[in-house]
């Protein structure tokens, strides 16, 4: 069945944005970046959740290893987020469009004064017809009070602008019942109609290249989205034109139904 989602986050995750070099993967960027303006021209409004400014710093410092202390990570960031940014601006301007950068720590979000001002934001821009591309603050994110994963950045910016779906976009397409890298018998999830121990359990262990998330925290972000009433996908970042596919009810990723919903 069709999905008529009004209001859409996409969340891309640093293995997805990057080669192991470090550098954009600008491929991905590319297609990725077509398929969202493809959804805003239909009249959809997007929110783009990125990961990838650590990541694309190491890259662009040409630093041998991720740093291990908070400063260095932050300082990396820092570089990397003009660099996605940069690449994010040319893209979208390709096809017309515009974005709007917002860098939101957890402190924000558990303000409400900030939140307030924040939710007007995002009203705004999507008024205006642009794209709002969000990234954690992890410059002055430090150790304290923070996300540390976007995973559960992108569910709190979903739940704050009442998006219709969150759509995770990962190395994997989809969660499976074991690593399938490791094991044959490894199954994928089509479909969550709830999200118990047992598929906590199937989360245990994964991590992603130079992401920081694993399968663990986007389970908890399909959680609070769909306690929520958001409908949760997470789909293989590898093919962005699989977006299309969550929406023409096609069987890709797997699919964390919203509650109170019967479709
Ligand atoms: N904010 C981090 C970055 O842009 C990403 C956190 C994550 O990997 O989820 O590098």
């Amino acid at each position: 069945m069709k999905k008529d989602y009004k209001c859409i986050v996409v969340k891309v995750g640093t293995s997805t944005l990057t080669h192991k070099t470090g550098k954009t993967n600008i491929r991905r960027m590319e297609e990725l970046v077509s398929v969202l303006s493809d959804l805003m021209n239909s009249g959809r409004r997007v929110a783009l959740v990125t990961s990838g400014a650590i990541g694309v710093g190491i890259g662009k410092l040409g630093l041998e290893a991720r740093p291990s202390d908070t400063a260095g990570k932050q300082a990396a960031a820092t570089v990397g987020q003009c660099e996605l940014m940069f690449m994010y601006d040319k893209m979208f301007s390709q096809y017309g469009h515009t974005v709007g950068q917002l860098l939101i720590t957890r402190a924000d979000m558990d303000n409400a004064k900030r939140r307030y001002n924040l939710l007007q934001t995002f009203d705004r821009l999507f008024s205006f017809g642009a794209i709002p591309i969000i990234n954690e603050n992890d410059a002055v994110a430090g150790e304290e009070s923070v996300y540390g994963d976007n995973d559960r950045l992108s569910a709190a910016v979903s739940t704050l602008i009442a998006a219709d779906a969150l759509i995770i976009l990962t190395e994997t397409d989809g969660l499976y019942t074991a690593d399938p890298s490791v094991s044959e018998e490894a199954r994928r999830i089509p479909v969550v109609e709830e999200i118990t121990d047992e598929i906590l359990a199937f989360a245990e262990g994964t991590t992603t290249g130079l992401g920081t998330g694993g399968m663990a925290t986007k389970l908890v972000a399909a959680e609070i989205c769909t306690r929520a009433g958001i409908d949760t996908y997470i789909i293989c970042g590898k093919s962005p034109r699989d977006i299309y596919e969550v929406l023409d009810g096609g069987d890709v990723g797997t699919y964390f139904k919203a509650k109170g919903q019967d479709q």
